[in-house]
């Protein structure tokens, strides 16, 4: 097994150089680890404790936690700033007629975002991956769905995914293996639910979920307490930190407070060192054969503008002009009502069922696809601000809250982007992190191809709303985020209109991979996390390979 250098004066050498713990990060490390490659991981951000985050969830105030305020209860390090909402901070610039709806939640800390995320592990379809070719809009990825197909099997091997194995519950339904383990058993609410809209023609279908039915790598049987978001108590949910761990154990070296700000290319543009600031603001360099930047959809371009140097003047891997452009996230918008009868939501996991359908057809070539998920989220905190703002108090109180909470539905509706150049990161000119490194801004604009896909779906949600007698039934339209950050590094195969091959490698630099959301052509409508850890794990097959050749 080879370790990574840490010299006497702070600097670093590997074999490979990965940059962000996060699942994708995390995922490659131990896989390279583990084939005995010295692997340095340089992460921005903190070290945290689960017991801690929980503990700081116990203690928000009832308005943050009424408001999902998932990222407040996480501490940030001063240098490596996040998005906030609670007060919002405005470290990502927004504009553009939808900027509002691209308010993305990301984590910097060791182990990356999937510390409260809700584990939904969703595959493309194979038609997703010929958007251009099947229905003239978007575009095709470099490679189809058979060549990704092994690699989702092992990232659902790899997060311990749970899914149903009736094809007949599948999306898609073309799978080489079973999951990992059985679907997560259903409460009476997502029973009842399906039973009642698919007796009409929907179809909710189980999610495929990174959570444990049984003990899996350490990690415990979920015990459906509901806590998912904003974290996983017991560590049954998958979260890239358990991948971060497994590779420390196989010898990776991760270094937190590492904030990656500049990259060295030689003559033949490969890359040859990385430059971060430590805890206490000093600069180090790391130097390796291989380099890989795997730092979300966001702060990935944001560090490839920032990095430009004399021979890549427009930013590394840019010679396309792509980088930071095409930038997606699945638009979402959220429906309620007080159903007829109670669907006792919130016992079990943060979301166990969903309707997928329309997800294809030859609609596809008008407007988007959409999916409809039973939030499974306790209503016990809307049911009591619904109640208190009634002017009720004593038994009444009392009643309407038991009454909203045990028959109270939240859909959450989510669409599906396609990819526009002009939807597009650059550099703050005005603001800086404390670094001095600039603040992301993102230009978004939903499209008419999404804003004609949420016309399509209000009938069916009408008619949902009428299968359960609803009162209090209401259609919000305000785009939210969904925070699956796509495109802004994206895949093709023609280097002047792309950035990446298909095995995530830069066109404009050989010993470069760029994994994760923002290769993606295409959104599909479903998250997108496992097909991220999919290409992390093709990438470290694609470098594993390479260092063989080196
Ligand atoms: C509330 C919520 C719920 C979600 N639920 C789901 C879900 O159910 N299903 C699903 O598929 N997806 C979900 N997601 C999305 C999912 O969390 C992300 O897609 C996933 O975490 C992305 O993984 P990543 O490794 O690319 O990036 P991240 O997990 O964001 O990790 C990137 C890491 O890189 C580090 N980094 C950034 N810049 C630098 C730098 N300059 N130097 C060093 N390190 C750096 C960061 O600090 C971070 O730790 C959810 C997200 C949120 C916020
Ligand atoms: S339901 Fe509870 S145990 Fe299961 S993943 Fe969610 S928080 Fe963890």
């Amino acid at each position: 097994m080879s370790r990574p250098t840490l010299h006497a004066n702070g600097d670093a050498s590997a074999d490979v150089v990965i940059v962000g713990s996060g699942v994708v990060g995390g995922l490659i490390a131990d896989q390279l680890a583990a084939e005995g490659h010295a692997v340095l991981v340089l992460e921005a951000g903190l070290r945290i404790q689960r017991d801690q985050a929980v503990e700081n969830w116990r203690n928000m105030p009832f308005e943050n936690r009424l408001h999902s305020d998932f990222q407040g209860l996480y501490p940030q390090s001063p240098d490596a700033p996040a998005p906030l909402y609670f007060p919002e901070n405005h470290y990502v610039g927004l504009s553009g007629p939808n900027g509002s709806a691209f308010k993305q939640g990301y984590l910097r800390t060791v182990g990356g975002t999937t510390w409260h995320w809700a584990a939904s592990s969703w595959r493309h379809l194979p038609v997703d991956f010929r958007m251009q070719s099947t229905y003239g809009v978007g575009r095709d990825w470099a490679i189809g769905y058979d060549d990704l197909e092994p690699y989702y099997c092992r990232a659902e091997e790899a997060m311990g995914v749970a899914g149903p194995n009736d094809p007949a519950l599948q999306s898609p339904a073309e799978r080489s293996k079973p999951y990992p383990m059985d679907m997560v058993p259903w409460a009476y609410g997502d029973k009842r639910f399906a039973e009642v809209v698919n007796a009409h023609g929907f179809r909710s279908i189980p999610i495929p979920q990174a959570r444990s039915t049984r003990p899996w790598n350490g990690r415990p049987t979920c015990c459906g307490n509901n806590n998912c978001q904003p974290i996983c108590p017991i560590g049954a949910m998958y979260n890239g930190i358990h991948s971060i761990e497994s590779a420390e154990r196989k010898g990776a070296l991760v270094l937190a407070q590492a904030v990656v700000y500049k990259i060295d290319t030689d003559e033949a543009n490969r890359i040859t060192a990385v430059h971060w600031y430590d805890a206490e603001r000093k600069s180090h360099k790391a130097t390796g054969k291989k380099f890989v930047l795997a730092c979300n959809g966001i702060e990935t371009p944001r560090l490839l503008l920032l990095a430009a140097n004399a021979r890549n003047p427009n930013g590394i891997a840019n010679s396309s002009d792509q980088v930071g452009r095409n930038m997606m996230d699945h638009s979402g918008m959220h429906c309620s009502f007080v159903a007829n009868e109670p669907l006792w939501i919130g016992r079990g996991p943060a979301q166990s069922s969903c309707i997928v359908g329309p997800r294809d057809g030859e609609f596809r070539a008008q407007y988007s696809a959409t999916k409809i998920i039973l939030n499974n989220i306790s209503q016990v905190a809307p049911a009591t601000e619904k109640a208190l703002a009634m002017g009720l108090s004593g038994k009444a109180l009392d009643e309407e809250i038991r009454r909203r909470a045990v028959c109270g539905v939240d859909l959450s509706i989510s669409l599906e982007p396609l990819p526009d150049p002009n939807n597009r990161l650059t550099l703050s000119a005005t603001r800086k992190d404390p670094l001095g490194l600039a603040c992301p801004d993102i230009h978004y604009d939903v499209g008419d191809y999404v804003r004609r896909g949420v016309a399509a779906v209000h009938e069916q949600l009408k008619t949902i709303g009428q299968l359960f007698g609803a009162t209090d039934f209401v259609i919000n339209e305000n785009l939210n985020a969904n925070n699956h950050i796509m495109g802004g590094t994206i895949m093709g195969a023609d280097p002047r209109d792309s950035v990446v091959d298909g095995d995530c490698r830069a066109h404009d630099h050989a010993n470069l991979w760029l994994p994760g959301g923002g290769a993606m052509p295409s959104a599909s409508v479903v998250n997108t996390t496992l097909s991220m850890a999919a290409l992390g794990i093709r990438a470290a097959d694609s470098i594993s390979r390479s260092l063989a050749q080196a």
